[in-house]
């Protein structure tokens, strides 16, 4: 499959950089990467009907969509002032925030892939019973819809965040729900479950053994439904969604994206399912033209080293490597993004087309959330804030700069649109916040 060779002189400097914890830039759209699953845009499309379709009963069952028709989005925000604060010159573009931090519902961009899952689910089941011979949605609150569901279990593995979104979404339509959390997962998100009648199971281990435990108990059971963050299509092609949207919101700003005038876009990456879902939907809409980079704690670059693997950069490893392997110990305050091994699905999905990942430190993510907060009153969860160190690392790596130059990107720069994606922030405790803030002050100020 893979063109056998081995690793470059930049691929061992890749490596060393990331065993070091130093953030690093790993660029791709070099040839040695094809992209071996394909997802269509009519795939995409559908996804992006059926949260139409659902709009009516999403509005019903939670007051906070009216004003949005049952449409669960977020705004596309200019940030001047942020863009200041870190210090990015004009001549590179212009910076914009895509606020998925302030998603409804699940107060996390898990809010559409998450609730895109549960949603086909509960769909499938309703048409096999045949409720929904009238087409009409809101017969999905009715006594009848929640005792069918009530008979079926949606469980899912997580951090957090996706376990706040399955959660909350299976319970509002009647399912009986299970999280199983990792030991990373915040006593607040658990607590915010348990309120709602979830069954939250704790677990000693990393994410992706919360994810096998919750998969191997599912399993014993034809009516449980495992929501699996690894391998889930629905979950992808939820991500995806965002893309119309946003392409709407992008003509909405007066801004162009194409030929000559590049857009960037930075997200937080854990698994890889979320970057990976609205990078595929973005590339649907812009081509080439869109370059979207994914960012990880430099504790826990499951991407990179996936994404090096697929190259057969990492000799002696295997070939679905997890970052322990390379010494690292994939601990962070970014609880959203401390994922040891990669999505194979996310990955093989876009690899052809991926502009890179890169790395930060926890420092560096308080840092910028501390500054997001002075600069534009916006109030984002530490794993939301991996995003803004993408412009500078671009521009100012060699590998970022090698790029530009390879992608002959580096005479439109002033045309560009960079947009950093904020993915989390909404529900956080208020107490939680004043301490991230906090911590990132005495960063800035030092
Ligand atoms: C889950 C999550 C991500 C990354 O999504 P993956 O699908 O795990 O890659 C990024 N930011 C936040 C806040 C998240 O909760």
């Amino acid at each position: 499959m893979h063109p056998s060779s081995a690793p470059s002189a930049l691929q061992t400097h890749i490596i060393e950089s990331l065993q070091s914890a130093k953030p690093t830039l790993w660029a791709g759209r070099s040839a040695k990467e094809q992209s071996t699953h394909d997802i269509s845009a009519q795939q995409v499309q559908q996804a992006v009907q059926r949260f139409e379709r659902f709009a009516p009963l999403l509005m019903k069952l939670f007051p906070e969509l009216t004003a949005s028709n049952g449409r669960i989005e977020s705004p596309l925000l200019q940030v001047p002032q942020m863009q200041q604060a870190l210090q990015l010159p004009q001549e590179a573009g212009q910076l914009w925030v895509k606020a998925d931090h302030s998603l409804p519902v699940a107060g996390s961009v898990k809010a559409r892939g998450g609730v895109h899952e549960v949603l086909e689910h509960a769909e499938n089941i309703a048409l096999q019973h045949g409720l929904l011979a009238d087409g009409d949605y809101l017969q999905l609150a009715s006594a009848a819809a929640r005792a069918l569901f009530a008979q079926h279990e949606v469980a899912v593995g997580s951090t957090g965040n996706l376990g706040l979104s399955i959660g909350v979404m299976a319970s509002a339509l009647g399912f009986k729900a299970t999280v199983h959390m990792s030991a990373d997962a915040k006593e607040w998100k658990k607590q915010r479950l348990r309120a709602r009648g979830v069954q939250v199971v704790e677990h000693a281990g990393d994410y992706a053994q919360a994810v096998a435990a919750g998969r191997a108990l599912a399993e014993q059971d034809a009516h449980c439904h495992f929501v699996d963050d690894e391998h889930s299509l629905s979950l992808l092609l939820g991500y995806a969604a965002a893309a119309p949207y946003l392409v709407a919101q992008i003509q909405d700003a007066k801004r162009t994206a194409g030929e000559n005038h590049p857009l960037f876009v930075y997200i937080p990456c854990g698994v890889g399912g979320a970057p990976g879902g609205v990078a595929l939907g973005l590339q649907q809409a812009f081509g080439p033209h869109v370059h979207c980079f994914f960012a990880e704690p430099v504790q826990s670059p499951c991407f990179i080293v996936e994404m090096l693997a697929g190259a057969q950069a990492l000799p002696g490893l295997e070939a679905h490597p997890s970052v322990y392997e390379l010494g690292l110990n994939n601990q962070t305050e970014a609880d959203g993004l401390a994922v040891p091994r990669a999505s194979e699905l996310a990955a093989d999905v876009v690899r052809g087309f991926l502009g890179g990942v890169f790395t930060v430190e926890d420092e560096t993510l308080f840092r910028h959330l501390n500054l997001l907060h002075d600069s534009e009153a916006l109030k984002i969860e530490p794993s939301a804030a991996a995003g803004f160190s993408g412009p500078r690392e671009l521009l100012q790596s060699a590998a970022g700069q090698d790029y530009l130059q390879r992608q002959n990107l580096l005479p439109y720069m002033s045309n560009a649109t960079h947009i950093v994606w904020t993915t989390g922030g909404l529900f956080v405790p208020d107490e939680e916040y004043t301490k991230f803030l906090q911590r990132g002050a005495a960063l800035v100020s030092a």
